[in-house]
This record gives C-alpha cells, structure tokens and sequence, in this order.
C-alpha cells in the first residue's frame, strides 16, 4: 500500500486551512502527499461575506488546488467528492465509486449548515459557508433592491428591504456590518428610486452577547458599532420559523423579511457523520488524542484536524476558527513524517498557540484582540486588513483586493454589484505569482 516511487501514501480529504498546510508541510518528506476535495479551489472563507455583499469577487477569494500541487513534487490533488472511508481496510472511494487506499488519512471536512433539525427553515433560508452559498446571497440581495424598486406599496418594499441575519457570532456580524455598509452606499448612490430609510437589518443572536468567542469588551464594542450603523440587535432570541416573507422569533415577534441569512449553527459535514466507531463531543466535533488521531481508531495512521474535530486546550474545546485548523495541518504533517522515518513512538503531543481573535464590522472598523492587547476601530481594521491580505494566496490577488477595498471605501461605490450565473462566477482565472502559503487566522 505504497505511493509512487514507493513511498508512503498520504491521503488528506479536504483542502481547506487544515488540509492545505498539512499538504504543504510535507513537502520535504518522504512521502507522497494526495489531496482531495469536491471543489478544485481553496476557499478564503474570511472573505466569504464581502462576495455576498458584492464586495469582492469569487475569484478573489479562491485558489486553484492544481497550482500548490503543481509546486509540490509529491503532491497530487483529485478533483474528487469523498463517498466513503474504509478505515480499517485504509481506503477512500470516490463519489464516482473510485477507490484508492491510503497509509496515513486526515480528515479535514469542515462544516456545513446546522439548522437543529428544523425542515422550514433550510427551504427558505441563506447559509453562509461555501462559495455558491456566497453567490446565490449575493444574487439575492441585489434581486431584491431591484424589486423594492418595482413594489406596488410601501409594505412590500419594505419585505424585500428587510433582512434578518441569524447567528452573532463572527460571521453573522461581519456580514450584518458589510451589508448596512451596502445599503448605505449602493441605496443612495445606484438605486435613487429608493428611499434608504426602508432598508432594514436585524441581527438576532441566541445568547447574551455577539461574538462569544472574543472578549465581553469586543462584544460590546461589536454591538455598539453595528447600531451605529442602522442593524437592529436583538439578543437571547431564537428564530422559531420562517417562510419565505414571514421570520418569526421565539417571542412571537413576525418581521416581514424575505430574506433569512443563516449564521447559527454548523456541523461536522456530512462525511464525519457516517465514520463508524466514534466519540462526538460538543458541535458533534470528533474526539481526536493528542496526537491528533482519531479516538476510536488509534494507532491505524488516521488523524481529524480543523473544524471537524474537538479538541481539548487549557479545559475548553478549540474554537472552529483557522488558526487550529492551520496548525493542527502543520502537527500532523509533522507526525506523518516523524512516524515514517522514526516509527510511530516518535509522534508528539500538539500544543496549540492561541494568536486571538479578529472581525471587521462594516468599513474601516475592525476589532484585534490578543492577549491582553485590544484594537478597535480603524487600528483594528488595518491590523485585521494587514493579516488577512498577508494570508490570502496570491500576489495579483492581494494587490485586487487591496485596491478594490480603497476604491469602494473611499469613493464609497461597489462597482461589482453584478448578479452572477454561479457557473461561470466560479471559473477561477489563472494566475500569476501565486504564493507559497493558502491559510489565514483569527489572530
Ligand atoms: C463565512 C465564514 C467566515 C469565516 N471567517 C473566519 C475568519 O475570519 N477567521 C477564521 O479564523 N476563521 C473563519 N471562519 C472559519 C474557518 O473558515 C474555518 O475554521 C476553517 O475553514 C476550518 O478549516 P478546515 O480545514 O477544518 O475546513 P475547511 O476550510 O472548511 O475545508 C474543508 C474542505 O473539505 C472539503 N470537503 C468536505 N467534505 C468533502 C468530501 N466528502 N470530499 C471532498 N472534499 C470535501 C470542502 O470542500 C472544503 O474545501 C469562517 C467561516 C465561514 C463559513
């Protein structure tokens, strides 16, 4: 069960932050790297909500797999869905019935969607998590600046102006912030027909604060920065049942939306689920040793990292974020190459280095905490701005975004407010001067 030219074969399915820094980070050892994922890009999931909000454009935020495998001798990439795992015949089969076997797996999934097994809710709502998720809200929401416009009464276009975004948490928020930011502009400037005043956000969060995972101050600072920028905050309530013009909260309150955004809830994605023989903790996160193996599968070469699995620092399960999908990636290529060379005794225990947080809320507004150092405001943009422009792939792209961020800030225009045919959105261009790393963090 060896890879070409005899060495070891690495199989990691997914090729998001964990998988592509373990990729990477084998690079220089004797193994033979083969990456899968459903999609032939990685996804820059921080940028996701600035797609939606026209923004950006996909392409700016997506990097072609073929071109990090391409600048690894022993990477390879499979444009492929993983169906199945056999994880004690060692062996992946393809959603096309393909099966490869492997030494070593990592599982690096992510999320999908948790709607806590509400059936309504998924018809109707608009998940935040992959790139055609991000498309189709954008479609959306321009769909329905342009109906407001063409409304018969007042109540109508104040429906299709309404938007509920379910989920504080960091990407309900950056979102909520990004689309006021777009009322405020494209309404005044592109869309005079309208009146901006009927533009109405609402940003509900079942517990007491947004942004549970950052400090008490940065939530307060979070919901003071959103009010002033028109989003209503309703905190400690749920969302009970929605149609497709009706949102209704657990308190009985009907808001006349017809858009839902949900930012509620993940999921391990749906590959986990079925995996026999596991330990599910908090979020239905897989338990992982220290090592990073599965629990349940010890000592077989199989190893769960980033979002999909729950592992325990300091009394508290890591937070779904980048940054311990990024350097589980690097520990686990790390104890691939230690267990192939010295044997598997030579693995070490992960130790995770918690770099804090970040979220940008609307334009130039951003809060940076680590440790006890706090950035708000603009200090915190530029420093958010600084990192994720460092970690985002790419020379040609860095230089985009950039420059498409100063435009839109400074002349206060959003000259890609295009609706997208998904297809041809996702046909990711060329490129040159791509860099070495793909990841990014929450530092
Ligand atoms: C909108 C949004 C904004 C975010 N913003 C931030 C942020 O600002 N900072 C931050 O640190 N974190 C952020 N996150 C969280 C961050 O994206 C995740 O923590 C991180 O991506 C986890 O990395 P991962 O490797 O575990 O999974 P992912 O990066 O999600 O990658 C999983 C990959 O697996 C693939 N896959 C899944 N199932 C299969 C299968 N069966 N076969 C083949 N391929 C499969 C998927 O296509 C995907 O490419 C955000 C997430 C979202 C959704």
């Amino acid at each position: 069960m060896t890879g070409q030219r005899g060495r070891p074969k690495v199989a990691i399915v997914g090729a998001g932050f964990g998988g592509m820094e373990c990729l990477r980070k084998l690079r220089n050892h004797p193994v033979e790297a083969h990456i899968y994922d459903r999609h032939n890009y990685h996804l820059f999931t921080p940028f996701l909500y600035q797609v939606a909000t026209s923004l950006m454009q996909p392409a700016d935020i997506a990097y072609p797999i073929h071109k990090a495998t391409a600048k690894q001798p022993n990477g390879h990439f499979h444009h492929h869905e993983i169906a199945s795992v056999d994880l004690d015949g060692k062996s992946v089969t393809t959603k096309e019935g393909r099966v490869d076997d492997f030494d070593y797996l990592v599982l690096a999934l992510g999320m999908q969607p948790n709607f806590f097994g509400n059936d309504e809710i998924p018809k109707v709502a608009f998940p935040l998590g992959t790139m055609s998720h991000a498309i189709r809200l954008r479609n959306h929401i321009l769909k329905c600046l342009e109906a407001a416009i063409h409304s018969e009464d007042r109540a109508e276009a104040e429906r299709h102006l309404t938007f509920v975004v379910v989920g504080g948490g960091q990407t309900g928020s950056e979102f909520a912030g990004a689309l006021a930011e777009l009322s405020r502009q494209a309404v005044p400037g592109e869309y005079c027909e309208l009146d901006p005043n009927l533009v109405r956000i609402v940003l509900v969060e079942g517990s007491d604060r947004l942004l549970h995972t950052m400090s008490p101050r940065t939530s307060r600072w979070a919901r003071r920065h959103l009010e002033s920028l028109g989003v209503e905050i309703r905190l400690g309530h749920l969302v009970k049942e929605a149609t497709e013009s009706v949102v209704t909260l657990d308190t009985g309150e009907q808001i006349n939306a017809n858009t839902l955004v949900w930012g509620a809830g993940v999921k391990p994605a749906s590959l986990a689920e079925q995996l026999p023989g596991v330990v599910q903790e908090k979020g239905g996160r897989l338990r992982i040793n220290d090592r990073l193996e599965l629990v349940g599968h010890e000592g077989k070469g199989i190893y769960v990292i980033g979002d999909i699995s729950s592992f325990t620092w300091k009394d508290e399960q890591l937070p779904a974020v980048a940054t311990p999908a990024i350097q589980e990636g690097a520990h686990v290529a790390k104890n691939i190459a230690a267990s192939v060379t010295h044997g598997s005794s030579a693995q070490t225990a992960f130790k995770y280095m918690d770099k804090g947080q970040m979220a940008a809320i609307g334009r130039w507004a951003a809060a940076a905490e680590t440790g006890p150092i706090k950035l708000y405001g603009a200090l915190g943009w530029w420093t958010w701005a600084v990192v994720h422009i460092y970690y985002l792939a790419g020379f040609r792209r860095r230089i985009g975004v950039m420059s498409g961020w100063f435009w839109s800030f400074f002349r206060q225009d959003r000259p890609i407010q295009v609706q997208l045919e998904e297809q041809l959105a996702l046909e990711i261009p060329a490129e040159e001067g791509a860099s070495d790393h793909v990841g990014t963090t929450r530092e």
